[in-house]
């Protein structure tokens, strides 16, 4: 192989390194800072507030290798993946970048170096499209790069005109095409670069962000231009290994390999097996990525995508002819080729096998049910003598089921019955439009803008409340109001007021901000929240409550210690009831969720099952103890690799800067964190778990109370185990046995009173009798009881019965609104007589209507106030 995938990633970096490019890792699959993208599509997304200028990143030339999903959303090359050689749902973009430094010339110019120089494609095959007005970039291909005319080609504003938005910053493009020959083309005489098929392979593309465009559709030209360039590492790596397709390169053979294992098929001497395989290859990068980076299988939003490719390569595996979950394990393929870039999927792994593994086995539970539902639905339509399944029905089972209408029409097939596609179509059409309206945004807040500028136009304000809460002043750098930075707040006035330095923690990592008072030369500000919209920007939020307070005065600060205090004691208990979690149910524990405030902490978890009450006293047993042993709760400060490497706990998915603060507590217990803490574990005091439940599938939430709110739960317990005891008259530990026996001795009071009903019921059966008449020869014993239930009215007919040995009995009763009836024939007469019969003839009278067996029925009805008409009309049938 002449370079291997790995190789080319890394020359990029390389390359654009050497050319002042500062190297910045991968952000998240989710974008964290725009909730309204449903995944990371291209690697310009984490840079977007420094294209916009609202964010000063310290350098101004970035290159990155950036993991990105297209499955939903604007971006969506699902349907493709499998059916083209060159789409993936998840995928890495190499990309440049620009933020108002260098332009369209030195862009070219080393993209075109490196292609041609440094990873040696031959020009020869290379095209170049830029956008029909851009006589720039026109003249720095052909003139500086010696590219033919004839293979530049100007395009229309679709394919080669980019914007952020419908206002804001936008420019033209100019894509790099690898022609792949005319073999692997669509064949058509009309296939050109202009044609979608694979032949012409878009490899980069180049952005020259240089207008900003305002509301009225005007291009004004921006005064320090940026460039934007992205390109997938996949197709780089098919045409340096020359390959006509990614899935024939090694960043995706091993996977292909292992599926061949797993079905017996061969990758190459079927179509649709090929299809399949490819299917699973792109899928199983997808599901690990997506996983990896925090998102669950779900029924909205980005789990939804998620849940659809993961079930799409299931259904596909069963295509194959695989039964059984398999996913999980090419997703552990793809960990074990990736984790070299990507060092967190190793610790990981577990997690997300047994997320897949999870999801694929309910999925085998959904194709159960589907088929059963099939074969419900099939033979009714049969019945009517239909042939054709309805498009909803199709529908169902694709949306509710992941049924794919081809296994649909599949499973049919076989008893003539053909799909009704049109109307599939249609249910999907209204799926689409469903589904374009669902996602409104990931619910994340984005930071406000007032923010952002004021945080770029150098704002700082440092958090000094680790270990000492009383520092004495600071400066106030800002006042806001409504989103509007302002110069100075009155008396009255609700405002947001960012400071220098400050003791105040600011909401972050989960935990909740704090409260006190800011007091300065003449002003008085009362603290309601503190929030940290970003990194190194605290907001007081607040109400001026005496005086004015102006940019530029100093201030001192009161912090309600004792809040903080409750706030810390949680804190540092989440972390001790982490790594017990991990001690008790196993390295798979990872931390989802969590909210520290001063009444108690919650910690949301992935664990599958539900916590058994051993286990949850082993938990509280282990953290306690590790409270009772009074660590010392050290924070250290050092770069995010080497903390890393000491393998302490990362959140999933939290943004971590280059530097980042450890908090350990002894031996068990090392965790990136930000938080404030307390100083020894004995500070927590105790620490009680006084809730667990579920909140999504493969997530559990622990809600657990520390110090003062432990003891107090505690006493409200023991006092309620008091009360209860009272009523007893036992002692607290004694309430149990005395519970116990009490029931027991209810228990066997209750058939003491059901025996002594069975026997006044046989003493009134007895009486009863005596009203049996003869009517033809043949006993009847038709009589109004005051019987209201119908389990009651029928163990005392079959009292009568036996009683009776040979005739008919007829029981009628008003049970408030309700008529009952009951008749019974005994067996030596079922050959003449029918109680279904009987009272499929009699309940009309009451209203009311009904059937049985022979020997016994039942009727209820609805007019009890003419259940008198019975006994006769059942003398005149016998009599008939
Ligand atoms: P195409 O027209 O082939 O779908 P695009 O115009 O959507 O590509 P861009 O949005 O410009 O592509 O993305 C930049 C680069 O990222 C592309 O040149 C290509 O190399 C790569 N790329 C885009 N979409 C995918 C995908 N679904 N799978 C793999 N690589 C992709
Ligand atoms: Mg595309």
């Amino acid at each position: 192989m002449v370079k291997t995938g790995d190789a080319i990633r890394e020359s990029f970096l390389k390359y654009f390194e050497s050319k002042g490019h500062t190297k910045v890792a991968s952000s998240s699959l989710t974008p964290k800072d725009d909730p309204t993208l449903l995944f990371t599509n291209a690697g310009m997304v984490q840079f977007k507030n420094a294209f916009l200028g609202l964010e000063n990143r310290g350098y101004t030339r970035a290159v990155s290798c950036q993991k990105c999903a297209r499955a939903g959303g604007k971006h969506n090359d699902l349907e493709n993946v499998g059916v083209t050689a060159r789409h993936h749902t998840f995928f890495e973009m190499l990309g440049n970048f620009s933020f108002g430094d260098y332009f369209k010339e030195e862009a070219i110019a080393w993209a075109w170096e490196y292609l041609i120089d440094v990873v040696k494609l031959p020009k020869e095959k290379l095209w170049i499209t830029i956008f029909k007005d851009d006589n720039e970039a026109f003249e720095i291909w052909n003139k500086k790069m010696k590219v033919p005319t004839d293979r530049i080609v100007r395009m229309g504003e679709k394919s080669n005109f980019w914007m952020m938005g419908e206002t804001g910053p936008c420019g033209p493009c100019s894509e790099i095409i690898y022609d792949q020959g005319e073999d692997t083309g669509c064949g058509c005489p009309k296939c050109d670069i202009h044609c979608e098929c694979d032949r012409h392979l878009e490899i980069w593309n180049l952005v020259f962000t240089q207008y900003d465009r305002d509301e009225n559709g005007k291009l004004n030209p921006l005064s320090k231009p940026s460039i934007d360039t992205g390109m997938g590492l996949e197709r780089l790596t098919a045409v340096i290994q020359g390959m006509k397709s990614n899935y024939n390169t090694d960043l995706f053979t091993p996977i292909i390999r292992f599926m061949e294992k797993t079905s017996g098929k061969t990758y190459g001497k079927n179509a649709d097996n090929d299809v399949s395989i490819r299917v699973i290859a792109d899928h199983s990068r997808a599901v690990t990525f997506l996983i990896g980076d925090g998102i669950m299988p779900s029924n909205e939003g980005r789990g939804y995508v998620l849940r659809r490719i993961l079930r799409r390569a299931a259904r596909h595996g069963k295509m194959l002819g695989i039964n059984k979950p398999f996913l999980h394990q090419s997703a552990q393929v793809v960990i074990d080729m990736m984790k070299g870039v990507y060092p967190d999927l190793v610790e990981k792994a577990s997690y997300i096998t047994k997320v897949i593994l999870n999801e694929e086995q309910r999925f085998m539970e959904t194709l159960d049910a589907g088929l059963r539902i099939l074969q419900e639905e099939t033979a009714a339509l049969r019945q009517e003598g239909k042939s054709v399944l309805p498009g909803s029905l199709v529908f169902k089972l694709y949306d509710t089921f992941g049924f794919p209408t081809d296994l649909t029409a599949d499973i049919v097939k076989r008893d003539g019955f053909t799909l009704d596609n049109d109307g599939f179509e249609a249910e999907m059409e209204q799926q689409r439009i469903r589904a374009r309206g669902a996602w409104k945004g990931s619910g994340e807040e984005a930071v406000a803008e007032c923010y952002l500028k004021a945080s770029s136009s150098g704002i700082v304000s440092e958090f000094c409340g680790y270990d000492d809460v009383s520092k004495s002043e600071a400066t106030i750098m800002a006042i806001f109001m409504n989103g509007k930075q302002i110069e100075s707040a009155r008396f009255g006035q609700k405002v947001e007021i960012v400071l220098d330095t400050t003791p105040f923690y600011g909401e972050s990592g989960g935990q909740a901000g704090d409260t006190g008072y800011l007091k300065g030369h003449g002003f008085v500000f009362a603290i309601q929240d503190t929030k940290k919209p970003i990194d190194k920007f605290i907001v007081h939020k607040g109400m001026v409550i005496e005086g004015e307070i102006t940019v530029g005065t100093k201030t001192q600060f009161i912090v309600n210690q004792e809040r903080r205090a409750a706030i810390a004691a949680n804190h540092s208990g989440t972390h001790i009831l982490q790594a017990a979690l991990k001690a008790v149910l196993g390295d798979h524990i990872k931390q989802s969720g969590s909210q520290v405030n001063a009444e108690g902490l919650r910690f949301d978890f992935t664990h599958f099952s539900k916590i058994s009450d051993e286990e949850m006293q082993r938990i509280e047993e282990i953290a306690n103890n590790m409270i009772r042993k009074n660590l010392d709760v050290k924070t250290e400060v050092c770069a995010l690799e080497d903390a890393l490497k000491t393998g302490a706990t990362a959140v999933f998915d939290e943004k971590y800067g280059a530097t980042v603060r450890i908090v350990k507590m002894g031996e068990m217990s090392m965790e990136l964190c930000g938080g404030t803490h307390v100083q020894r574990t004995g500070d927590i005091g105790l620490l009680k778990v006084v809730h667990e439940s579920a909140i999504a599938a493969g997530v559990r939430r622990i809600e657990a109370v520390t110090g003062k709110e432990a003891f107090a739960h505690i006493q409200k317990v023991e006092e309620e185990l008091k009360r209860t005891a009272g009523l007893f008259k036992a002692g607290s530990l004694e309430v149990y046995d005395r519970a116990e026996k009490i029931l027991k001795e209810k228990r066997e009071l209750e058939k003491e009173i059901e025996a002594l009903k069975g026997k006044i019921a046989a003493k009134d059966s007895g009486d009863l009798m005596n009203q049996t008449k003869e009517i033809g020869g043949v006993k009847v014993l038709s009589v109004e009881v005051s019987i209201t239930d119908a389990k009651t009215l029928r163990d005392f007919g079959d009292k009568l019965r036996d009683k009776m040995e040979s005739g008919i009995i007829l029981l009628g009763s008003k049970a408030g609104e309700k008529a009952l009836l009951l008749c019974m024939v005994t067996k030596d007469l079922s050959g003449k007589y029918h109680a279904g019969n009987i009272i499929k003839e009699l309940a009309p009278l009451v209203g009311g209507s009904g059937g049985g067996r022979p020997d016994m029925a039942q009727a209820g009805g609805t007019q009890p106030e003419n259940l008198s008409k019975i006994f006769p009309a059942l003398e005149k049938l016998l009599v008939k």
